[in-house]
């Protein structure tokens, strides 16, 4: 059984299926913004809120991090959170110091949002900045203007938050590297305190992937995406910004503390159509559909699509996969004394001693981490790594 009692802080993720945009890259889950069809999903939000936070504890359960996701989550009602907010309170408890983020589009936020969210205690707003170059982002089907980047930093700051992070996508149709540069030095300016520094990636079935097929659109070549990625980690290193991950970086003492929870193989509960989670022991997916989500929430089942837990060997997997991706790496002596002698032969295995021998992978100080170089092929590594489990 996953929700059964638990007994450490978890960390809790919700996913706001509603956008007023369709950008041709993305497959996350999301249908048309609504007020009714969003008042009908914080009903059924309330519901399964309700019956995974009972299951966890009788004691109200404490919660390390919130974090709402999307969609375009800065499109809620604030009525509507606050009423969600309620029912996480009546059953569990935000402990001290939490942390509690939320993501917004710089063309949707309003003041009176920015001003809502802080005022209900959301201490961190991540700004989907993407990239100033407006005319980078068209062919994407993003329809924000660079006045809208600097008015969401300023609503925020206005709101009172001092956690301002942002997102930047490097690898876009057409770009160069010294738009890469001007990303980040004009990003840089507004001073947020993370920034995630992602590759566009081409997923299948989008309108991004059908452009590119039919030749409509290309992108840079893996090459000066290679040369993108290990400029822009540099420059913002220069900028005061340190890799802890692959694709995030952040100010001293600004990491997304619920972004390491994934990453260092912590519980988390996830909410709302299309959200992951993962506590005792068992992954799970809740469905992807939002008429499926609020129909089996209203008869009374908890809308989930795929449960699995997790054996020895999956277990392993994770354990190599997830901590490979972050600065500091593998604890080989916790691996090991998880999981005996199996972790043994892939820390003395082949494929690292390669990477080792290559410069791709550091073996220093008890942990092995990823080198400058070796971040560039990280999925390339650590696939290699985790073939031998
Ligand atoms: S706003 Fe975000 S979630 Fe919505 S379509 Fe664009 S990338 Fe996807």
């Amino acid at each position: 059984m996953i929700f059964r009692p638990y007994p450490g802080p978890i960390s809790l993720y919700l996913h706001f299926p509603f956008c007023t945009n369709r950008c041709h890259y993305c497959d996350f889950y999301k249908v048309p913004y609504s007020k009714n069809e969003a008042a009908r999903y914080f009903q059924a939000l309330r519901y399964e809120t309700e019956m995974v936070l009972a299951a966890l504890g009788h004691e109200p359960v404490d919660i390390a991090s919130l974090y709402i996701g999307g969609g375009t989550p800065s499109l809620m009602a604030i009525d509507f959170l606050t009423e969600w907010l309620e029912t996480v309170n009546a059953y569990g408890r935000l402990m001290p110091g939490y942390e509690f983020t939320i993501e917004a589009n710089p063309e949707s936020l309003t003041a009176e949002f920015a001003v809502g969210a802080h005022n209900l205690g959301i201490n961190r707003i991540v700004i989907g900045v993407q990239s100033f170059g407006v005319g980078l982002l068209r062919p994407l089907g993003r329809r924000q203007k660079m006045k809208d980047i600097y008015r969401a930093f300023y609503l925020c700051r206005l709101a009172g938050y001092d956690n301002i992070a942002a997102d930047l996508i490097f690898g876009l149709p057409d770009q160069k590297i010294r738009q890469v540069k001007l990303d980040i030095e004009r990003l840089a300016a507004l001073e947020p305190t993370h920034i995630s520094f992602y590759q566009l990636t081409v997923e299948p079935d989008t309108r991004l992937a059908i452009d590119i097929d039919k030749g409509r659109i290309a992108l840079p070549d893996e090459d000066t995406i290679a040369s993108m990625y290990r400029f822009g980690s540099h420059l913002l290193s220069d900028k005061g910004y340190l890799r802890y991950e692959v694709s995030n970086f952040a100010r001293e003492g600004r990491i997304c503390r619920h972004n390491l929870a994934y990453w260092t193989g912590a519980p988390y509960i996830g909410l709302g159509p299309a959200a992951h989670g993962f506590v005792n022991n068992h992954r799970y997916a809740n469905h992807a559909d939002l008429e499926s989500y609020i129909g089996m929430l209203e008869a009374g089942r908890l809308p989930l699509a795929f449960v699995e837990e997790l054996d020895f060997d999956q277990r392993l997997m994770e354990a190599i996969l997830l901590s490979l991706r972050t600065a500091e790496g593998i604890d080989k002596e916790k691996l090991i004394r998880t999981f005996g002698e199996r972790a043994l032969a892939i820390l003395e295995g082949k494929a690292k001693g390669r990477y080792v021998s290559s410069g791709h992978l550091i073996d220093e100080l008890g942990f092995v981490r990823l080198s400058d170089a070796g971040f560039l092929l990280a999925d390339t590594i650590i696939a290699d790594l985790v073939a031998q489990v």
